[in-house]
């Protein structure tokens, strides 16, 4: 048996909305899709350019640039309207309404509570403790785990964290999992961590996806792309579910164009400024007298508790700088979380920090 049996049953024999250019034919006068015949803008080279032609479904160069950088198969990635896309798609794939369940370790990512709420999935959390530096225990998030739960979701590097829960535990659960349930591990700050991707496991783990985003490390999050990685018959299972042309043509032609091979030197400069930057910040800011503790990070964010979060956070918008107040979330009281920027917008930041009293 397969983690595809877990599909919801009414989606067994589902059969995609039969789009005209998913049909594949090749010929120059296209009448098959109620498009406009007129270009706006007849310069190839623009990325305006063939806008009054629906783009195609899953644009091939783009798949291909980006299955090969991430080093797996073109079978195995599929490509969406951000990450967010492939997590709502898999909730509806997988979850009953009213009877299956989610599980994930918290404080975490607020849209899997998001996506898992609209399907009508319950959203277990195991709640980490911020004392403990959020450490995850495999086996008590698999003590969550029932007959109903489809999805196990693990953020890592974990936003709003930085913890890291790449290694043995990914392989852990995936291997405990199985057949019962989907693991999900999304890795949109991967960039910014020093660990090889989960997807190496896929080969291993039939029922392992992987999440990667171009919207962070590759400074794309207006293009609205993320990608998918998981076995192909995961692939072809949200290929079928998901609207029939998710990216948009001027954000393929972006992305493209920011993963050439200047473009990835340039990345990879800047990875590296942001995480020399993300040490210098977490320094700083243990220093400061305001400031109870700061968590190392993985990301290219800082999570700190304050002593006085709210006259931070206020203190800080006084000087038209805006962070994250997360001091809501369970186990998050007085913390907020807070973006690398520049070295100058980092600095700008520090200064309003360092001379405050708490
Ligand atoms: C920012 C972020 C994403 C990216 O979402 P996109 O839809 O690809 O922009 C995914 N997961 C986490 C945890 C994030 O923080």
């Amino acid at each position: 048996m397969s983690v595809l049996a877990r599909v919801r049953p009414d989606l067994a024999q589902f059969s995609a909305y039969a789009s005209a250019r998913r049909s594949g034919f090749n010929a120059h006068i296209r009448l098959d899709a109620n498009e406009s015949p007129w270009d706006r803008n007849g310069n190839e080279d623009d990325p305006a350019a063939n806008l009054n032609r629906y783009p195609s479904p899953q644009p091939e160069a783009l798949r291909a640039r980006l299955a090969q950088i991430h080093g797996v198969d073109t079978q195995r990635l599929w490509l969406g309207r951000g990450s967010d896309e492939a997590i709502d798609l898999l909730l509806r794939a997988f979850c009953r309404a009213g009877r299956d369940n989610v599980v994930a370790p918290t404080p975490t990512f607020g849209m899997y509570r998001v996506g898992a709420q609209l399907q009508g999935a319950q959203f277990r959390t195991l709640a980490l403790s911020a004392d403990d530096d959020f450490a995850l225990d495999p086996d008590k998030l698999l003590a969550l785990v029932d007959a109903d739960t489809k999805l196990v979701i693990v953020c890592s590097p974990n936003n709003p964290t930085g913890t890291l829960y790449h290694g043995d535990a990914i392989d852990r659960l995936a291997g405990s999992l199985a057949e019962r349930a989907l693991l999900l591990v999304d890795e949109a700050y991967i960039e910014f961590a020093d660990v090889a991707s989960a997807s190496e496991l896929i080969d291993r783990h039939a029922n392992l996806a992987v999440l990667r985003t171009l919207s962070k490390a590759h400074a794309l999050a207006g293009a609205r792309i993320g990608a998918l990685i998981a076995r192909e018959e995961i692939i072809d299972l949200v290929g079928r579910i998901a609207a029939p042309y998710p990216l948009p043509t001027p954000s393929v032609a972006a992305a493209l164009a920011a993963l050439s091979p200047e473009s990835l030197i340039q990345t990879q400069a800047r990875i590296v400024t942001l995480v020399a930057e993300r040490e210098r910040v977490v320094r700083a800011l243990a220093a400061c007298t305001g400031v109870r503790k700061v968590w190392p990070s993985a990301g290219n964010f800082v999570l700190a508790r304050f002593v006085d979060a709210q006259a931070t956070f206020a203190r800080l918008l006084d000087a038209g700088i805006l962070v994250r107040d997360v001091s809501a979330q369970p186990g998050l009281a007085q913390c907020l979380r807070i973006t690398i920027g520049t070295a100058t917008e980092n600095t700008a930041l520090l200064d309003v920090l360092v001379g405050a009293k708490p």
